[in-house]
């Protein structure tokens, strides 16, 4: 049986030969973590420690979130970090991390919504055959009581953000809302949330239930043509400056001999 995750789907779709060094070859890189990932990554344990003690009916003060995301901070080790934009230094991103949290804190508190789950794992069978699965975790997971509706979260660290219209074209969420709905009830209405941390602001998209059939379609025709595929070569790109397999990567490597 095929199990899939999100990002191995959109890794194949970014660059196939990243694919492979990843997925086929198992290459641990050796620059294991961009600085970006790292700055996502504490946040987004900060707010599911955060989301956590909210379940428990405790609402830690603005002070231990920060010290939470100190500790998660300091857990790795920045000297192997990778910093691609050589004017920024390590606590530029620590202290943009604060600064999320906080505008975050104080526009949600008292933190009223009905949060049921932090990091859910949801499998999604997408055939009838069970033979191709997709499996992933949602940030967050909230029973909106009066709308009788199931929210899932999603939190975004990056400095950009995206249209609308790309944002209906994500799959990530949509994927996620059909196993909510397997679990939660099919005609359960769902709402898809991000929360874009650097500006303080949330996006909310619904899709139709045949919007989620035809995605499911696309998905397994995706995951078809992944496992056809024979030749894995490079795209060079924008997002090569943050790939952690640019070293060993020929295309990289070739590109940068003709430049120099
Ligand atoms: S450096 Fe670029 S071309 Fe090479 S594997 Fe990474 S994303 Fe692909």
């Amino acid at each position: 049986m095929a199990v899939y995750s999100y990002s191995r789907l959109e890794t194949f779709e970014q660059c196939r030969l990243k694919f492979k060094y990843k997925y086929i070859d198992k290459i641990i890189p050796e620059i294991p973590k961009s600085i970006e990932a790292h700055l996502g990554g504490s946040v987004h344990k900060t707010l599911e420690w955060l989301y956590s003690q909210l379940i428990e009916k405790k609402i830690p003060s603005i002070d231990e979130v920060i010290m939470h995301y100190s500790e998660k901070w300091a857990e790795e080790n920045m000297s192997k970090m990778l910093i691609v934009n050589k004017f920024a230094k390590e606590k530029d991103y620590f202290d943009k991390g604060v600064k999320f949290l906080i505008d975050y804190y104080f526009k949600h508190r008292p933190f009223k919504s009905n949060t049921i789950a932090v990091e859910k794992k949801i499998e999604i069978n997408l055939d009838e055959a069970g033979d191709k699965k997709l499996v992933g975790f949602i940030d967050r997971l909230v029973h909106n009581v009066e709308k009788n509706e199931m929210e899932i979260h999603d939190y975004k660290t990056a400095n950009t953000f995206p249209r609308k219209e790309d944002l209906e074209k994500n799959r990530q969420l949509a994927l996620y809302s059909i196993a909510i709905k397997e679990e939660f009830g099919r005609e359960k209405d769902i709402s898809l949330i991000w929360h874009f941390l650097a500006y303080n602001e949330e996006v909310c998209i619904k899709k139709t239930d045949k919007q989620l059939e035809d995605l499911k379609k696309e998905v397994i025709e995706l995951i078809d043509k992944i496992e056809a595929t024979k030749t894995f070569p490079p795209n060079i790109q924008k997002l090569c400056d943050w790939c952690e397999y640019k070293n060993i990567c020929e295309g990289w490597n070739s590109q940068k001999k003709n430049f120099s």
